[in-house]
């Protein structure tokens, strides 16, 4: 099915709108993402960063709390119940400890708080010997302590007057129980998924939400494998168990510690629909407003075209004036076209009509025409009068002065006629040297007196062969219906036919009778 003007515009914006929307929220869907992706990532570093800081801060305040008390211990080294309050009193004000200890030069237990039961025996973990060995501020690596706790020790060593190493004094962290690195992370645990996990420099999990976790190596993250390399920053990574977070992280300086906050990729892009649902209602009346103006523009874009497409689909097409309102180039020349068209069109068919309803000699109609006078002049129900007028003699014309001469003749008889008629009469070559004068609404009597006087005129009028010619005449009044048309003619026919036998140059009136 052939489709309209207006119907092929419309689809066009429409595709056009539906496109550039498409791809505006696609781009604004990719910008978005972006963006969020960026924003959690920076989110996600200042809050590592955030925590490192706090993380530090902690483990310089323990450090010195610990070197605060240097002093006090040194003194009380063989005094163990003594060395016992001092502990106490320490482990109360400093807080962050799970527990303190005091531990000789060589790994002995002095002295304990809480009193863990280790108090009087030699250590042999990883962390003492470690501290034994540096002899300097550490914080060790996680490790399994006697008491079959995973812990990290933060230690101190302890020198006499004379630079004499008497030991160390330590506190330790349980990484299972509650501690500090808990305390300042655990309320960070957010609802759309986000956590924070710490790994310590040998890529050892310290803390992790998921408790059954910590003390795990968790190396093979790239996000560890940058931590221990030293490196804080963000990146898109895969968890262990392969999905997709954000992530931020930062090195805790003191104790090489890397800080981790990731979010879920789902819950860092989550408010992406949402975005682009409220810019495609924003959108949304515009579109409208568009797609009406586009249905009104199209309307009148196609109007003239489709007023054009009826018009000559029209049969009647070519009676009517073509009026067309364009407003633009392409219409206005096809209107103006087609209308030009149509004019020749007329005109053409009207002198067509013309010449074949008239005779080409002397410029009347022809019998053609009288045809349709009558049945026109019956149909509208008009009286009318006729004079049937012939030559007399007109072959004598011919043979004395030649056809041409008698073509003259009929012409100047033709001329002669048009004079002495009125406005409304017809005058019709009927044939050769014969003629007929349709009186519309005239009366028997005015038509013989037209007649007579035609008669006169020819009688008296030299012709251009400059001898005089004469005509005879029938004379009939056709009353509406009251007779056929065919006898009619056929009673003027008869009195024509009189006025030769009466010896022409004569008009002879029929009158009706039933
Ligand atoms: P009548 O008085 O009985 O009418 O005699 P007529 O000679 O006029 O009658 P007829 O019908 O015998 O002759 C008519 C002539 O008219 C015959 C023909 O040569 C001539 N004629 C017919 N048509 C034309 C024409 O177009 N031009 C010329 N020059 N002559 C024509
Ligand atoms: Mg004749
Ligand atoms: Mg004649």
């Amino acid at each position: 099915m052939i489709r309209t003007l207006r119907f092929w515009i419309l689809t066009l914006i429409s595709f056009s709108i539906i496109g550039i929307l498409t791809s505006s929220l696609f781009s604004s869907y990719l910008v978005t993402k972006d963006s969020l992706i960026d924003n959690s990532l920076e989110q996600n570093l200042v809050y590592s960063k955030k925590l490192a800081e706090m993380s530090e801060e902690l483990f310089s305040s323990m450090q010195l709390n610990l070197e605060g008390r240097k002093a006090d211990i040194i003194k009380l080294l063989d005094n163990p119940t003594e060395l016992t309050i001092v502990l106490n009193q320490l482990i109360v004000t400093s807080k962050n400890f799970n527990s303190v200890s005091v531990i000789d030069k060589n790994g002995l237990a002095i002295a304990t708080s809480p009193n863990v039961g280790i108090a009087g025996t030699v250590i042999q973990s990883e962390g003492v010997k470690e501290a034994l060995d540096k002899k300097e501020n550490i914080i060790t690596k996680p490790y399994m302590a006697a008491t079959g706790r995973l812990l990290v020790l933060v230690s101190t060593p302890l020198f006499n007057e004379q630079n004499e190493y008497l030991g160390m004094l330590n506190g330790t962290i349980y990484l299972e129980e509650d501690n500090f690195i808990r305390n300042i992370l655990a309320e960070h645990y957010s609802k759309d998924g986000s956590y924070v996990y710490v790994v310590d420099h040998s890529g050892t999990l310290i803390y992790h939400p998921d408790e059954k976790r910590i003390g795990e190596i968790v190396k093979s993250n790239e996000i560890v494998e940058s931590l221990i390399r030293g490196d804080s920053g963000a990146s898109i990574t895969e968890n262990t168990k392969g999905d997709l977070y954000v992530a931020g992280y930062t090195l805790i300086e003191a104790s090489r510690w890397g800080v981790v906050s990731q979010t879920p990729y789902a819950s860092s892009i989550e408010p992406l629909a949402g975005i682009i649902w409220k810019i495609f209602l924003y959108a949304l009346p515009f579109i409208v407003l568009f797609l009406v103006v586009a249905f009104v523009l199209s309307t009148k874009l196609a109007s003239p075209l489709q007023k054009l497409a009826k018009y000559t689909m029209d049969p009647q097409f070519n009676r009517n004036e073509l009026e067309i309102p364009t407003w633009y180039f392409e219409a206005k020349q096809l209107t103006e076209t087609v209308e030009n068209y149509r004019k020749k069109q007329e005109e053409t068919v009207e002198d067509f009509k013309t010449q074949s309803l008239t005779d080409p000699l002397t410029g009347l109609k022809n019998r053609r025409f009288a045809e349709y006078l009558y049945s026109h002049l019956i149909e509208s129900k008009n009286n009318f009068s006729m004079i049937m007028v012939d030559i007399d003699f007109f072959k004598k014309v011919n043979d004395e002065f030649g056809h041409n001469a008698g073509d003259e003749v009929l012409q100047f008889l033709a001329y002669r006629m048009n004079r002495v008629t009125r406005e409304e009469d017809y005058i019709i070559r009927l044939g050769g040297e014969e003629f007929a004068i349709v009186m519309p609404n005239t009366l028997l009597e005015e038509a013989y007196r037209i007649a007579e006087i035609l008669r006169k005129d020819i009688e008296s009028t030299l012709p251009p062969t400059n001898k005089a010619i004469t005509i005879s005449s029938g004379v009939g009044e056709y009353k509406y219906k009251a007779e056929a048309i065919s006898s009619f003619m056929d009673r003027i026919d008869q009195a024509l036919y009189k006025a030769k036998s009466n010896g022409r140059n004569q008009t002879i009136i029929s009158k009706y009778s039933k």
